[in-house]
């Protein structure tokens, strides 16, 4: 077959540290429509994904959990198939580092490493982050780890090391001959700016530890986690294997089009993994892209804040394709972009519910009221309007620009280019009035009407052909009712206006996307909240629960997920060091103003002074607090919390509340002997 006709695309494996939440959901989502839409152009297309299993990390995670790190790393794992799954991802293969083929394919990688030369025994003393499994050069004995804050380890052991420094000009001619390797441009540069910095040599193995695959002749070493990890991209296609059928397929698909990955992991993919490929004198793969982070509401999600988001919570309520739409369209690929039930919501309805929606069961109905359920004959007498000529138009236009777009990556651009032509359609039933004609008499009436109809299920045949990789499940459906079978058997690359077969038989009409009421996002909220407490390894008593936060969302705040496992990486007890807990910087506040928040019926607006200053914050206590009994008490807010917006407005801080009771009810906390504002808690 012939190369050009591949395509490989990876997501990164995931970390079993932690449970899958929104973020993997989002990396995959993007890999599994890129792929879809591959695959109806005719394109031999391979999806990977899977899980990165070796590591300290891990093993400590295990052991507090009480676990073999196999039993954890089983657990974790089938909990990113049973999403995936659930997600309806197309994967091709799903590797396990974990897995036998894996092993023998990291173990050949390494052993050419050593046979070219590259790799050499030393002592590697100085900080790692077990956090980011990584090792902090750059720091001393304490320092915190630049990469996430945390307090790095000193490790002194005896490690190989890979001659990383001598691959510095390599990997920058290679970003100057190959602009696309690394996507988008910002991260591009950032790369490009630490190589410059100096390479130093890297540390390939751990000797502290057992959790890892085995250096090739000194068992005593695990490999290092990253290398292990990044080796899956070849290993799950066949690299090192014995077998002919393996050999032929890494044969087949290598170098990779596309790893996806998250711009928090781009030295690993930019840096380390070229320059272990150009040392084996491996092909290097086309392009990493890294997309940046999902935010809820505008702050970092994450197990520290707890504001993990599921997305399986969004699915149960409005369904894969709800979640796939809004990832995509809301979020400008490659930037952080913003998730909010909110706004989830709205651009449902807004965008799928009416518009999408309508078009769809508008043309439909009218076609089997009007046709017998058939696509009726364009006028060949009349002459065409303009308005019909200028649809047409649209359809070529949103054809060729959704193509360019989404195919450069700017996802959210090819939507809007398809729903530009959505609207046009909309617009042009309302002024075309095909229920007046119809109430018309006359052969010339009848055949008017034909074509508005037949116009407007064309262009919403278009729609869907299109859109199709994002919105699987509903366009198989609207294709369907359309009379044209099964849409995964549609050649893409055949897409133009006049493919609608006349007199073609619809299907039956039923709603694809029911209106969402209020109701979803409690729905939603409820249902967070359920799976919480049924993820709660057993509700830690006292200290955690008494100082829940009470700057809540419109929905109460997303708690952390997760069990045991999933703690930030701290100690393994999950307790944290003072130095942690002095970060945050606690005051005594007077709460000068106090107002309820519009359409948010448990945010109250507070204006507390803190001694240097007058903060705005957000709180959810209006269903336990009257604003006017709040005047004038002194509350303990978290002063250093980065500004977040809750309803268009800036809340700065949060104020400490007890959760009480099943339902969480707040309760603030407070002082019996009188404090000045403005005292500092510790
Ligand atoms: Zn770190």
């Amino acid at each position: 077959m012939d190369k050009a006709t591949k395509f490989y695309i990876t997501t990164p494996i995931y970390y079993v540290n932690a449970r899958p939440h929104i973020g993997h959901a989002y990396t995959t989502l993007v890999c599994d429509a890129i792929a879809r839409r591959k695959r109806m152009l005719g394109v031999d297309t391979f999806l990977l994904t899977g899980t990165d299993e070796h590591g300290q990390k891990i093993e400590r995670s295990a052991t507090a959990a009480g676990m073999t790190p196999q039993q954890f790393a089983d657990e974790v794992s089938a909990a990113f198939r049973a999403l995936f799954d659930k997600m309806n991802i197309k994967y091709d293969d799903f590797i396990r580092t974990t897995e036998p083929r894996h092993q023998q394919g990291v173990q050949e990688l390494v052993k050419r490493l050593q046979k070219k030369g590259h790799i050499y025994k030393g002592k590697y003393t100085g900080q790692y982050c077990v956090f980011d499994e990584l090792y902090v050069d750059a720091a001393g004995p304490g320092a915190p780890c630049p990469e996430c804050g945390r307090p790095t380890e000193t490790v002194s052991e005896d490690n190989y090391f890979f001659k990383l420094s001598a691959f510095a000009d390599k990997l920058l001619k290679l970003y100057e001959e190959q602009p696309d390797f690394i996507r988008p441009e910002t991260r591009r540069n950032e790369v490009i700016a630490f190589v410059k910095g100096g390479l130093r040599d890297l540390s390939i193995s751990r000797s502290t530890f057992k959790w890892g695959i085995p250096v090739p002749g000194d068992p005593k070493h695990v490999i290092y986690v990253w290398l292990d990890a990044l080796c899956n991209y070849c290993t799950a296609i066949g690299f090192g294997a014995e077998d002919k059928a393996a050999q032929e397929k890494f044969n087949r698909y290598w170098p990779p089009d596309v790893h996806m990955i998250g711009k928090e992991i781009i030295r690993f993919h930019c840096v380390y993994w070229p320059a272990f490929l150009l040392a084996a004198e491996i092909a290097l793969p086309k392009s990493v892209i890294a997309h940046g982070w999902l935010l809820f509401e505008e702050s970092k999600m994450s197990k520290t804040r707890g504001n993990i988001v599921r997305a399986e919570t969004v699915i149960d309520v409005l369904g894969n394709d709800a979640l796939r739409y809004f990832l995509l369209r809301e979020i400008v690929f490659g930037q952080d972009g913003s998730f909010s039930f909110d706004a989830l919501v709205q651009r449902y309805n807004s965008d799928l519910a009416n518009d999408l929606g309508n078009l769809s069961s508008r043309t439909l109905t009218m076609i089997a009221r009007y046709f017998n359920e058939t696509v009726p004959y364009p006028s060949a007498t009349a002459s065409l309007k303009k308005a019909d000529d200028a649809v047409r138009q649209q359809a070529e236009t949103a054809i060729a620009e959704f193509g360019k777009l989404f195919d450069d990556y700017q996802f959210s651009r090819a939507l809007e280019a398809a729903w530009s032509l959505v609207s046009s359609v909309n617009k042009y039933l309302v002024e075309q009035e095909p229920w007046s004609v119809a109430d018309r008499e006359g052969q010339e009436n009848r055949s008017r009407l034909a074509t508005i109809l037949y116009t407007s299920a064309e262009a919403l045949r278009i729609v869907t052909a299109l859109v199709h990789p994002v919105l699987p499940e509903s366009t198989a459906k609207i294709w369907q009712q359309l009379g044209l079978g099964d849409i995964s058997k549609f050649d893409l690359a055949t897409l133009k206006w006049g493919q609608l077969p006349l007199g073609g038989k619809l299907g039956k009409i039923i709603p694809v996307f029911p209106r969402a009421d209020k109701s979803a996002i409690e729905r939603m909220t409820q249902l967070e909240q359920e799976r919480n407490s049924a993820n709660a390894p057993s509700p830690s008593s006292g200290t955690a629960t008494a100082s829940a936060p009470a700057a809540a969302a419109p929905q109460p705040t997303i708690p952390a997920p997760q069990g045991t496992q999933t703690q930030p990486a701290a100690a393994p007890d999950g307790k944290i060091s003072i130095d942690d807990f002095l970060k945050v910087e606690l005051r005594v506040g007077l709460v000068k103003t106090a107002e309820k928040v519009k359409g948010a019926d448990r945010l109250l607006r507070l204006e507390v002074d803190i001694g240097t200053e007058v903060r705005q914050v957000v709180a959810g206590i209006a269903l336990a607090y009257e604003p006017e009994a709040l005047v004038g008490r002194k509350v303990v807010l978290v002063a250093n919390l980065q500004p977040r917006k809750l309803r268009g407005l800036e809340s700065n801080g949060m104020i400490v509340a007890a959760s009480v009771g099943e339902d969480g009810k707040p309760v603030l906390a407070g002082f019996l002997e009188d404090v000045p504002v403005g005292s500092k808690l510790k």
